[in-house]
Order: structure tokens, then sequence, then C-alpha cells
């Protein structure tokens, strides 16, 4: 294993590994499900293959069942809290992108203290402060007091926020943050900053280390993501399970989560390639494959799916599921839909939602933490 995960994504073919996966041979993928275990990375691309599809009922109940083993029949709800979007980045795909006129705002802290209220009464005991790209809201020391007003209700809070240096982290720790998400968006590092051709987001290097700064800071928990949607998906689900396997091996007591956002419309216009964005039937296949490769690890579905594909996929290997969330600061206290980052396709109540989960034979969690435990 590398000493970072630079060097080890520079380290692994990934572009071969996802023209493998593109022409697999069948037989390799029934090979892994007959021995109940993905052991490589090459037999994880066999699993996402398209020649792999005929197993994929027999995917699905493999991941079902180690489901099941390491997580029981829970399911994580969780909120995310949207403070600012007020941001000096340009990504292409992105509405909050700073060439957009939208309307920019950040909360005032007696608005975050009235948006964690109303998410406290959903129901909601794990929350995700989500901000966009500004560097004041880091110096100005404006994100510490948003997890203390969190933390005065939520016991379980997590950011994603800028990438940041290890001192702001162990500061976050400190004022009690538990998690730190962060999406790499594309792990192509050719592609990478013609997607982002401004702002501090253009350092693919800084943020590819940011999990790996996270975790030296003391998170407990680390989200991983890559947009998918935005260029050849299938090597970036790759490279997205090799941060995945690294980061377990190299920091065990780290719980790692990875999440598989599509791209939404958004207020950006940004044209999507319909051969970039996974089917429906590819995002199963990619979520049973993560968890036949590496079984502890947490999947998030977002909102951003449908109803019906939410419904569907449940208790198949998803771990950690959202429910009516905003993408606009100021959305809970103040419902409205103008003005968010990406549309959202599923607007069940989180009680609607939390039934639905009962339906299929699940345990919505709200609260699955408490910093007694720590
Ligand atoms: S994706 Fe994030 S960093 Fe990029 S423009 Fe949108 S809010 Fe800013």
């Amino acid at each position: 294993m590398k000493d970072t995960f630079l060097e080890e994504l520079r380290a692994t073919d990934t572009k071969g590994l996802s023209e493998f996966s593109a022409r697999a041979p069948i037989e390799r993928a029934r090979a892994v499900l007959a021995r109940g275990h993905a052991d490589t990375l090459e037999d994880f691309a066999a699993l996402i293959s398209p020649n792999a599809r005929p197993l994929l009922e027999d995917m699905a109940r493999l991941s079902a069942g180690i489901t099941k083993k390491y997580f029981g029949m829970n399911v994580r709800m969780f909120a995310p809290l949207y403070v600012s979007n007020q941001c000096v980045n340009n990504c292409v795909y992105c509405g909050f992108a700073i060439r957009n006129s939208i309307e920019r705002k950040t909360l005032s802290f007696d608005e975050v203290r009235q948006e964690v209220a109303a998410i406290y009464d959903l129901g909601f005991r794990n929350i995700l402060l989500v901000a966009s790209e500004n560097p004041k809201l880091v110096s100005s020391g404006y994100m510490d007091e948003c997890i203390k007003i969190a933390r005065e209700k939520m016991p379980d809070v997590s950011i994603e926020i800028a990438p940041s240096s290890v001192e702001d982290y162990r500061r976050y720790v400190a004022s009690g943050c538990e998690g730190l998400t962060v999406f790499q968006e594309t792990y192509d590092e050719q592609i990478y900053p013609d997607l982002h051709p401004s702002g501090p987001k253009h350092d693919f290097k800084w943020r590819l280390a940011t999990p790996e700064r996270g975790i030296e800071a003391g998170m407990r928990i680390v989200g991983l993501g890559a947009l998918l949607g935005i260029c050849d998906w299938r090597r970036d689900i790759i490279s997205m399970a090799l941060h995945a396997q690294y980061l377990t091996r190299k920091a065990w007591r780290t719980k790692i989560s990875v999440s598989l956002p599509r791209m939404r419309p958004s207020a950006g216009g940004f044209k999507v390639l319909p051969e970039n964005i996974p089917t429906d039937a590819d995002i199963v296949q990619i979520m049973c494959a993560l968890r036949i490769f590496l079984n502890r690890l947490s999947i998030v579905v977002s909102t951003r799916e449908s109803r019906k594909f939410r419904d569907g996929i449940m208790g198949l290997g998803v771990t950690q599921m959202s429910a009516y969330s905003s993408t606009r600061p100021g959305g809970y206290a103040h419902p409205s839909r103008d003005g968010e980052q990406f549309c959202i396709n599923d607007d069940r109540t989180p009680a609607e939602f939390a039934s639905a989960l009962r339906a299929k034979g699940l345990c919505p969690v709200w609260k699955d933490f408490d910093s007694a435990f720590a």
C-alpha cells in the first residue's frame, strides 16, 4: 500500500480496469459469486461488467445477505442542512457556481438554529451541514459556530464543506463534529481541471487528500463520492472503490461511506451525455458489487433518486438514506423549491419514508450515536 491515496491512484491502472470491466467474461463474475466475496479490484470490475448483468439477481441476493449480516435490518436516516450557497468555485455542472446569477445566502446563526430545530422536529438526529466553498466561512469561525449550534440538539453532526486543513478539521472535531464528506466528483486527473476551471476546487490533489486529512484530525466517519454522469462512470466507480478500500485498510477505526449520486438537472443547465449516466440497473449492480467487495462499507442513497428507485433498492445494500431534503439554505423552516442546488426526486415526508422502510421489513434508525459512546 502506498503512503498516500494519490500515489495509490496513480499506481493503479484504473483506465485498464475500466476497459476490462466493459468486456469481462461472465465466468469471472460467476466465480466471484460462487466464492461469496470479491477479493481484488479486478473482481469488483468484473462484477460491474455489462456481461455480468444476467447475474444481477444472484448478486442482489448475496449483497442483501452480507448487508443483513453486518448491518442487520437498519437504515440510518439523515438530513442535509445547506447553510450557505455562496461559492467561489465554477464547477461546470453546478447551479451554485459563481457564474450563475442566483439568490445567494449564508444563514445567520439564528437561521441555522431554526433550521436545526425544524429538522429535529421532523425526527432526524443525524445532520449533515453543507456549505459551498467560501474561504470566509472557514476563516471567520462560521462553521465552528454552526457545528456547535447543531450539536445543541443533534447527537451526530457531520460536514460537507470546502476541503480544509488538518488544523481546521481538528477544531471542528473539538466543536463536536463526527464526520466529514467530500465528493471527489471525478477521479480522472486529466478531465478534472476542465470540469473545475477556476477557484480552489481546481486543485485535484488537495481535494483528493481531504479524507486523509480528516482522518488524521480524528473524524469518526468519512464519506466519499463520485458524481456519476459528468464523465466515464465505470472508471470513476472503480477508482472510488479503490479509494474506499485504501482508507479502510489505512484507517480501520474510521467508518467509511460512499455515495452514488447521479447528475440531476440544476440551475447551471449542464448538459449530461446519456451514455455517461448509469441506468437504474447499473446503480443496483454497482451497489451490490461494492457490498460484495467491501462488506462493511456504508452506502448512502439520497433524495436525488426517485421514490420508485429508492423503494426498489431497500434491503439490497444501502445503509443510509436521506428524506424530505432541502438543498436550499433556509429550506426547512421556510419550504420552497426555488434556488436549490439540484432538484430532489423523492419528496415524501420523513414519516412517510420511514413507513416505506418498515413495509419492507427494515428499521429506520434516527439516532445511532451519542458522544457518551466515544
Ligand atoms: S459543486 Fe460545490 S464547489 Fe462546485 S460550484 Fe457547486 S457548490 Fe460550489
